[in-house]
């Protein structure tokens, strides 16, 4: 008998820096230039087989403009299992934010043992690299070690770099817990 299990998967990041093109990539194959902030809750449902008896269905929740606020509420982050935390690496000001998403989020929700839910961390829009601030940022690697992630990735919405691998190593982290 296959049997699913509905993971609530949250992205989150400064406002711009590209969260809502990941999952329209992700879900929908697809890109677009035009800056819509999303409006409402809104989240988009993406179904992985994953083993023979088991799908995963992915929830991933997309924030409504109130990151601009710097934090997101209880509500929100209620029953999250996992996250990507997300930055533009074309801007430094979104990097140094990263830790304040992240303490955010192991403020507001934790897995029932009490760890910090996974984490996954994306320098996003790496097809801008030549205006970007890479030799600006710490190594990675060892940044994301350090304050907890389980990965992190480059990745780029834009030209679909890196987002499935991305995701694919968060539900890997979930799906381990247990
Ligand atoms: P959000 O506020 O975090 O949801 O960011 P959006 O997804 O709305 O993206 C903000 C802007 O960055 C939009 O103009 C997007 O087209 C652009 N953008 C998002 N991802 C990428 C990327 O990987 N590369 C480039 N060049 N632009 C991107
Ligand atoms: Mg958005």
């Amino acid at each position: 008998m296959q049997h699913e299990r509905l993971l609530k998967v949250l992205v989150i990041g400064d406002l711009g820096v590209g969260k809502t093109s990941i999952i329209k990539r992700y879900v929908h194959q697809v890109f677009s230039q035009h800056y819509r902030a999303t409006i409402g809750v809104d989240f988009a449902l993406k179904v992985l087989p994953w083993d023979l008896p088991t799908v995963v269905r992915l929830q991933l929740w997309d924030t409504a403009g109130q990151e601009r606020y710097g934090n997101m509420t209880r509500v929100y982050y209620k029953e999250a299992v996992g996250a990507l935390v997300v930055f533009d690496m074309t801007r430094l000001s979104t990097f140094q934010a990263v830790l304040k998403w992240k303490g955010d989020l192991d403020s507001k929700v934790a897995l029932t043992n009490g760890r910090p839910v996974p984490a996954v961390l994306l320098a996003n829009k790496c097809d801008q690299r030549r205006h970007g601030l890479c030799p600006k940022l710490p190594k990675l690697e060892n940044f994301s070690r350090e304050y907890g992630f389980v990965g992190w990735f480059e990745t780029s919405a834009k030209d679909n770099t890196n987002i499935d691998a991305a995701m694919a190593c968060l539900v890997k982290n979930i799906m381990s817990v247990e």
